[in-house]
């Protein structure tokens, strides 16, 4: 979470969040091992649930923290969301449960890790790599877009790696599920398309800008927009200031893709089912979404 103002509030009647309730999970139900990585609000352990032995990741989340910087509202929300979404490029939220002092996220677990980090490990992605990736997040968010659920923060760092290799979209925490077209400002500066950094209104094409982002960031090691200055950054995105460095060498097929993707006007961006038909994505994508190195 980075630029944060949230305006607007929708909520869904509370029968839709008793599907993640169904069966009343507690701590005593789960095995702990080893810390996977903290967060913001608290930390994610490894977890066996006792009597399935089905291995999950427990994310702890102190309520106190949650208050203190208001964002209750938002983590009910992203609860909501992402307990109803089955695809096999979006965690699973499993369940929840609470305590007196914490909040318990049952989440799939994604054995691989973090892209963020196999990316600054590998400084950029081949052509295929990136390709697989991105085809698979665009299923991930036609899958989405179809429920009226729109990501709007997806960066690498929200994305895990599963034990087969495929990616997997993590932290719904900016996600809204909608019909109507909204005006926040949310997510994180790289990855904001103009009508967002400009407040304008925005709708589920926001998210092919980010991946437009995230395909260059994949291919060139660095985002498109970056500058020291925030202001500049802004600027840049404003003006869709996008340049090609030289190096590393990336075919005119994948900056052909990414050209129409990072596109001002929100409605001329390239639609996601068309994005799986672009000669790049076909010439190089593994359909079935697994990078094999
Ligand atoms: P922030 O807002 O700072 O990103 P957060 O509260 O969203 O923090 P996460 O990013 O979800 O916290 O989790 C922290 C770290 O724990 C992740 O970066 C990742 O390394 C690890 N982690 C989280 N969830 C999982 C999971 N389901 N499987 C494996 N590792 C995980
Ligand atoms: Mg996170």
């Amino acid at each position: 979470m980075a630029v944060a103002a949230e305006t607007q509030s929708e909520e869904k009647g509370s029968s839709e969040v008793s599907a993640a309730e169904k069966r009343r999970w507690t701590l005593n139900d789960f095995d702990i091992g080893k810390p996977l990585g903290r967060g913001k609000f608290g930390h994610v352990y490894l977890a066996r649930e006792k009597k399935s032995n089905h291995i999950v990741a427990l994310k702890v989340l102190f309520k106190s923290q949650l208050k203190q910087s208001q964002v209750e509202h938002q983590l009910r929300r992203e609860v909501e969301i992402q307990s109803h979404l089955r695809h096999p490029n979006i965690l699973r939220l499993y369940g929840y449960f609470y305590d007196q002092t914490r909040v318990y996220l049952i989440l799939e677990y994604a054995a691989k890790g973090e892209l963020y980090k196999e990316l600054q490990k590998c400084k950029y992605f081949s052509e295929k790599r990136a390709a697989t990736y991105i085809s698979s997040l665009a299923r991930a968010l036609i899958y989405c877009h179809g429920k009226h659920v729109i990501h709007r923060d997806i960066k690498p760092e929200n994305l895990l790696i599963g034990a087969q290799g495929e990616l997997k979209i993590a932290d719904f925490g900016w996600s809204v599920h909608t019909f109507n077209r909204r005006r926040t400002m949310c997510g994180t500066l790289d990855y904001l398309p103009p009508e967002m950094v400009e407040s304008v209104e925005h709708d589920s094409s926001v998210d092919i800008w980010s991946l437009g982002v995230l395909c260059y960031e994949f291919l060139y090691g660095v985002p498109p927009f970056e500058a020291r200055e925030h202001s500049d950054t802004y600027r840049r995105i404003i003006k869709v200031d996008l340049r090609f460095p030289p190096k590393p060498i990336v075919s005119s097929s994948a900056k052909d893709l990414i050209s129409q993707m990072l596109v001002k006007d929100s409605s001329q961006r390239l639609p996601l089912h068309k994005l799986l038909e672009h000669p790049w994505i076909v010439q190089n994508a593994d359909l079935s979404g697994i990078f094999r190195g």
